[in-house]
């Protein structure tokens, strides 16, 4: 959206928005100006919920401060004094006044929601002035000087290094620092809570605190309260660019130019004694979606003491309690009224949003205050769970329940979870908060790099952590799982780590990591030891359980399925080669298999016998077939004579064996036809370099193994391997080429599929065979092959007494296909587009090791996404929709489909089903997800 920057009076742009009371001049669709937060606190005034007055300053303002090196806007500063002047008339307060003082927050808040990864200042405007009058106005040193305490570690942190880029002496950060004092001082008196801590030690700790500041810091803790405002606010924009904060947004694909809006409100305490708290909740149970009011709360504590995982936090309702928390009281039964109140603001909150909403709230001397609501972050279970039920209570219609579920939400419907029968045989050695809900197995890993290392390596880890810190989001996507010793089901990084669909448990307190080591329920581990996770039950395991695939049969999943399935037009196939594959594709719904690749059969377990006959062929066909031409019934001489015969010899062995391949391949692939009973199956042509079944001439040890196994001598298998060698494979003998160079290699194929079918329709089967060509450049090659298959497909019909029915088509993969895909739909009756090769083709990148070119690519903006994950619409996009407009000008009812693997890639497959595409094909574990985006884009549309 393009942001209309509003003018005030003195022509100025608007920076600053002020909320309060009932009123409120912005609102909630104005997020992408004022942030969520911003944006919902405003909305929230409007409701007329108990809001704390203060006022926000635009995401436009950051991006300017940005462009403007790091400068605030010069009328920024009047503009927000003025808007503070509105504030404190309506809290009735005064900022910087030594009797009646305002303190404020200055909290982040972007368009998107980014949990803990930017920074939040609280108690701002305590100094030397203050103090005295607050002291004397509330009675409570103790809650002043633990305020003040708290705005000493924060400023330092967030304002004074953070902020100003400093470099941390010995790796330790000013708020580590001063943890450790606080943590030695409570230590030194056998305290066990903050909450032990008294008045006047609080006093002297903050003396204290500020001393280490000026010592590590080198500059005094400011005791002015409108420069702490400032600080408060630049911080708040520098932090966008913290290492936390950009990394979140290259993961979640929040672009850098949003920039966040900053929130600067009147404070509210929950740590005015035992008759205030603090609290985070949701309106529903955002791990499982049932609707029940979901939260936790923490008595005379403050702001981020909940979600930072310090104390275990009690359970908001009965609804909450679990086995950490069942032994605190909740606030239900502790603070029933002002739990009543907030009850009814989550109807009214969900009654206006008509969504799930997480909320933040304080209870400061029983009055109930709300800090933020939005809407709430929910693990893929939920998201289909609430949809559902919001549906049935008439909150939200039948398109909005279908758009609820991103297709990551419904990919967690199909996450493998713990193999339950060996679980059973297992006795879990710990047990934490569920907080995400996949099963893992993986090598415990200790910290981020270490995880990012065993990720890089292809090896499942889990990342076990004391708690779970925002700080950690790169090792946690890189994790199978996430174990963390503290912290609630509301911490940030188990929001995180539930928002994409990881394993995660936290709050396990039988995890203790020392020097690189961790303890789990008593036992002792290494890095790199295994363990498994139940991530729904919250049990860990001393024990390698494999993954499983979950419950198709939930009716939840079910009714959801036929909910979307009404709207979908576009056709969903799979990529399968084995009667396995193909049935767990139906069972996820695939509507038949749109790839084939015959040569994956010869990979696959239990296919050994296969791979060595691919293996003899491939040896066996260096025979000359110039010289099978030749006439030699006049030949005379006998050296030419003994070439002659064995070259024929060495011909015949060639066609001998790939007789026996066609065998092999007419029953592997009857196996799969047969599953795939009355589906449409198109089986693709054997397409790659034939060196990739054979050792490479350099792998000495293994061309010794197999010379030996062959009957081969060492240097004439290395002759016939380095006769297989080509300068650029990927553009060498494949695909049709291999056909064509080789015409019996097509032809063995076409018998053993036409045969396969004949052999089902003798058995009353429905076969729907396709098959099509790869790697074609033009219609004359679709015309040599043709022949070749007529032929066979004669011979076939004449042997079984029957006629074979099949469609003949090609890949589009090959940058001079698309251009003369008129000519080539004269002959193909389909095309599938192989969009992994074309791709690489048109962008001249190869797929195999490319990595480092796109990540370096994609960080430098030079393209938007992996090509390969994504298609590249901007380029590739043209050639795939100019294709298929050249082929349909031919043939109108050109059957299209698409089979490279961004026929499982959600944004990918809206664009297929724009440019009138018939069907997408991916893997059978993308074929919900495909069938979903499919629904949504028929929606969109
Ligand atoms: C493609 O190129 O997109 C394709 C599906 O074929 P393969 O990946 O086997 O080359
Ligand atoms: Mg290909």
């Amino acid at each position: 959206m393009i942001i209309n920057k509003k003018r005030n009076s003195m022509s100025k742009i608007k920076y600053v928005y002020t909320f309060g009371g009932r009123t409120a001049e912005g609102k909630a669709d104005m997020k992408n100006l004022l942030g969520g937060k911003g944006a919902n606190l405003a909305e929230m005034c409007l409701l007329g919920l108990p809001v704390p007055a203060g006022l926000t300053i635009t995401t436009e303002c950051c991006t300017d401060y940005y462009e403007n090196n790091c400068q605030l806007p010069a009328s920024l500063m009047p503009e927000v004094w003025a808007a503070m002047q509105k504030v404190e008339t309506n809290m009735n307060l005064k900022y910087d006044d030594a009797e009646n003082p305002l303190l404020i927050s200055c909290r982040s808040g972007a368009r998107a929601s980014m949990p803990g990864m930017m920074d939040t200042v609280l108690n701002i405007g305590l100094s030397s002035k203050t103090i005295p009058g607050l002291i004397k106005k509330t009675n409570n040193p103790r809650f002043v000087y633990d305020s003040y305490r708290r705005l000493i570690m924060m400023y330092a942190d967030v304002v004074m290094e953070k902020a100003e880029d400093l470099d941390p002496a010995e790796g330790k950060g000013i708020r580590k620092i001063l943890d450790e004092k606080l943590d030695e001082f409570k230590r030194s008196r056998g305290y066990k809570s903050d909450t032990d801590i008294t008045g006047n030690e609080l006093k002297q700790l903050a003396e204290d605190f500020k001393a280490l500041v000026k010592k590590y810091l080198g500059v005094e803790f400011p005791d002015d309260a409108r420069a702490q405002l400032e600080g408060g606010i630049k911080a708040v924009f520098k932090s966008w660019n913290g290492k936390k904060a950009v990394s979140y947004r290259k993961i979640e694909g929040i672009p850098d130019s949003w920039g966040t809006a900053v929130n600067v409100q009147a404070m509210v305490f929950g740590n005015m004694g035992d008759n205030s708290a603090t609290g985070v909740a949701f309106t529903r149970d955002p791990s499982i979606g049932t609707n029940v009011f979901y939260g936790e709360w923490l008595i005379n504590a403050q702001g981020e003491d909940v979600v930072a995982g310090i104390r275990t936090p009690n359970p908001l309702n009965n609804d909450t309690k679990n086995d950490q928390n069942k032994h605190l009281p909740s606030m239900e039964e502790l603070m029933p009224e002002a739990y009543k109140e907030l009850f009814d603001i989550r109807c009214t909150l969900e009654n206006h949003y008509k969504d799930m909403l997480d909320i933040e709230f304080t209870i400061q001397e029983s009055k109930l205050y709300m800090l933020q609501c939005r809407v709430g972050k929910r693990s893929g279970k939920a998201a289909l769970v609430m949809a559902l039920d919001m549906l049935q209570e008439g909150l939200i219609d039948e398109i909005e329940a279908i758009n609820r579920v991103t297709p990551d939400h419904f990919k967690q419907w199909y996450l493998p979870v713990l193999n339950p029968i060996i679980e059973a045989t297992h006795t879990s050695i710990a047990k934490g908060l569920p907080a995400g809900d996949a099963g893992a197995v993986g090598k415990i890993a200790l910290t981020c790099e270490k995880a990012l290392e065993y990720s890089a390596n292809g090896i499942n880890c889990i990342l076990v952590r004391e708690e779970t810190n925002p700080e950690d989001n790169d090792g946690m996507f890189a994790s199978q799982g996430i174990l963390t010793a503290r912290g609630g089901m509301t911490s940030h990084a188990a929001l995180v780590a539930r928002g994409w669909g990881k394993s995660c448990i936290v709050g396990c307190d039988a995890v203790h990591i020392q020097n690189n080591k961790v303890t789990i329920g008593g036992i002792e581990f290494n890095e790199g030891d295994t363990i498994s996770l139940n991530g729904a039950k919250g049990f860990v395991y001393n024990a390698d359980i494999p993954t499983v695939d979950p419950d198709l049969t939930d009716s939840r999943l079910v009714a959801f399925n036929k909910l979307f399935e009404k709207y979908r037009t576009l056709g969903v196939r799979t990529n399968a080669d084995s009667p396995e594959d193909a049935q767990r594709a139906l069972d996820f719904g695939a509507e038949g298999i749109g790839l084939f690749r015959i040569e994956h059969m010869f990979y696959s377990k239990g296919n050994e016998e296969a791979l060595e006959l691919l293996r003899n062929t491939i040896l066996s066909k260096n025979f000359n077939r110039d010289l099978l031409k030749k006439d030699i019934k006049k030949e005379t001489d006998s050296k030419k004579l003994d070439d002659y015969q064995s070259n024929k010899t060495k011909y015949e062995t060639f066609i001998n064996n790939l007789t026996r391949l066609q065998e092999a391949i007419k029953i592997e692939t009857k196996g799969t036809l047969k599953v795939m009973d009355g589906k449409p199956l198109t089986f693709r042509l054997i397409d790659p370099p034939l060196h990739e079944f054979v050792p490479q001439a350099y792998e000495t040890e293994k061309i010794e193994a197999l010379s030996k196994q062959k009957g081969l001598s060492f240097n004439e298998l290395k002759k016939i391997l380095e006769d297989l060698h080509e300068t650029n494979p990927m553009m060498g003998l494949r695909g049709v080429r291999l056909g064509i160079v080789y015409p019996e290699i097509t032809e063995i194929q076409f018998r053993a599929l036409f045969e396969a079918t004949a052999e089902l329709k003798k058995e009353g089967c429905n076969p729907q065979l396709e098959i099509m060509v790869p790697l074609t450049i033009g219609v004359e090659e679709l015309k040599h092959q043709k022949k070749i298959a007529d032929k066979t497909q004669a011979e076939v019909e004449t042997k079984f007494g029957l006629k074979i029915d099949y469609l003949y088509g090609t890949m589009i993969e090959i940058p001079r296909a698309t251009l003369l895909a008129d000519q080539i739909a004269e002959v193909a009756q389909f095309f599938s587009f192989g969009t992994n090769d074309l791709t690489q083709m048109t962008l001249g990148f190869s797929r195999d090791d490319v990595t480092t070119i796109v990540k370096n690519y994609v960080a430098e903006g030079i393209i938007a996404a992996d090509p390969f994950e994504t298609l590249d619409t901007k380029g590739v996009g043209q050639l795939v929709k100019m294709g298929l407009e050249r082929g349909r000008k031919t043939d109108p009812k050109l059957k299209i489909g698409v089979c490279g693997e961004h026929g499982g890639d959600p944004a990918s497959i809206e664009f297929f089903y724009q440019a009138g595409f018939n069907y997408v094909s991916c893997s059978p574990f993308r074929v919900p997800v495909a069938r979903l985006a499919a629904a949504q884009s028929a929606i969109k549309k």
